[in-house]
């Protein structure tokens, strides 16, 4: 019987290329039953389109990475360790882990940052460890490529056997606007071909979605959370896709970390969504069952995404840690009857009030501002975040501070 209370988050010094960031024992589902999933965060060079670009703009994965090339004598360490961390896990659990999440912040079947050599050992590790399923994230242009030339994809599937492989593409949303205001890498049609070439070669296709990047209102990202999720059922035509859906984090050198400190009436005032947007998201979809989910609420822990809820108190604190657990028992045991009981407890008139929130600028304007405004913060080398800071005039709304500096230039 899985219990919430044998997660554990083991951590280590986040700059030494032997150990991996994190090592983690969480909650999970598979065919339809609850299970155990270790998640392992690898210490690692940093993602391409990151290092070259600035990255995304709600990415915080600039923040851990070592920037450098990662030897593979260093992931075989790594490995070494998570390896242990599983046995010891398996040790004190009634039933074992099953599914092993393997994450690099990047683009998994990119040489550059992640060689051959050390995803075969990933691949050794899952089916030594006896994992039904195993885990990685990349992007679109990662798997696009693949098909053209290596085929890495194909072949760990193979590699594999009886373990699944389960493709976490960064997706976030299919509007190519709300991606261009994301500054994701690939292209809706990379997205939509890689989800089909995941599925041809007998990978799971998971995608990310993002609720509420910046720059959008409550109600703009609520809409495109659901929007995305129903195209990604057309383009999937009754095969299986699976979204993990992600309530964005407050994470340090992002757009949001800026937004946040607006003051709260200007328009473009960033605060995470409500948890009832969450849930919201999740009635919408009754039959999807376990292929829809928002993972963050597996994690009751040390890193649990809670302290950022209650430290921006936007509901009640009672409700909210109301709509928290329910949140926590659908991931579980995926029960329709927790969603509408949660909504039935959140406060209606809250959501509506969020929802008024206006911002003037249509999309198209706000995708020409964040380019111009990446492509200053690329060629003076800094943050998008701290070329803000330093550039903006905080006494005027966030769009005149825009405009103004955009003028001086
Ligand atoms: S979201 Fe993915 S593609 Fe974008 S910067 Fe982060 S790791 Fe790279």
């Amino acid at each position: 019987m899985v219990s919430t209370a044998a997660v554990q988050n083991i951590r280590f010094d986040n700059a030494d290329p032997n150990e991996p960031r994190s090592v983690n024992l969480y909650f999970d589902h598979y065919r339809g039953e609850p299970i155990y999933r270790a998640v392992a965060y690898l210490n690692n060079a940093g993602c391409e389109w990151s290092i070259k670009t600035g990255g995304c703009t709600m990415c915080g994965t600039k923040n851990s990475r070592l920037s450098r090339k990662i030897e593979d004598r260093e992931f075989f360490a790594q490995f070494a360790v998570i390896r242990k961390h599983v046995e010891k896990f398996n040790a004190a659990l009634d039933s074992p882990i099953k599914s092993l999440h393997v994450y690099n912040d990047g683009f998994f079947f990119n040489d550059n940052e992640i060689s051959p050599e050390a995803r075969e050992a990933i691949f050794a590790m899952a089916v030594e460890l006896g994992m039904q399923k195993l885990v990685v994230e990349t992007n679109g242009l990662d798997i696009v490529k693949d098909n053209k030339a290596t085929d890495y994809l194909g072949r760990a599937v193979k590699r594999l056997g009886d373990t699944e492989l389960e493709i976490t593409l960064g997706i976030e949303t299919t509007n190519p606007l709300v991606r261009s205001l994301y500054n994701k890498p690939d292209r809706v049609e990379d997205v939509r071909n890689s989800l089909d070439i995941i599925r041809d070669k007998g990978a799971i296709a998971k995608g990310y979605v993002l609720i509420k990047g910046p720059l959008l209102t409550e109600s703009e990202a609520y809409q495109d959370c659901i929007d995305t999720i129903r195209t990604l059922k057309e383009w999937s035509n009754g095969k299986r896709f699976r979204v993990e859906f992600q309530p964005v984090c407050h994470l340090p050198n992002t757009l949001h970390e800026y937004l946040m400190t607006l003051d709260k009436s200007d328009p473009y005032f960033w605060e995470p969504p409500l948890l009832s947007t969450l849930l919201r998201i999740l009635a919408n979809f009754p039959d999807m069952g376990e292929d829809l989910y928002t993972a963050l609420f597996a994690r009751i822990d040390a890193d649990s995404p809670w302290d950022f809820w209650v430290n921006r108190p936007h509901d009640d604190p009672e409700t909210t840690y109301s709509l928290y657990l329910k949140l926590v028992e659908h991931y579980l045991y995926r029960r329709h009857d927790s969603i509408t009981s949660a909504l039935q407890i959140a406060r209606e008139e809250l959501w509506k009030k969020r929802c008024e929130q206006r911002i003037e600028q249509s999309l198209e304007e706000r995708v020409q501002l964040v380019k111009k405004l990446l492509e200053l913060s690329l060629k003076n080398r800094m943050h998008l975040s701290d070329y803000l800071k330093a550039n903006l005039d905080r006494r005027l709304d966030f769009w005149s501070g825009c405009q103004k500096h955009l003028a001086s230039l």
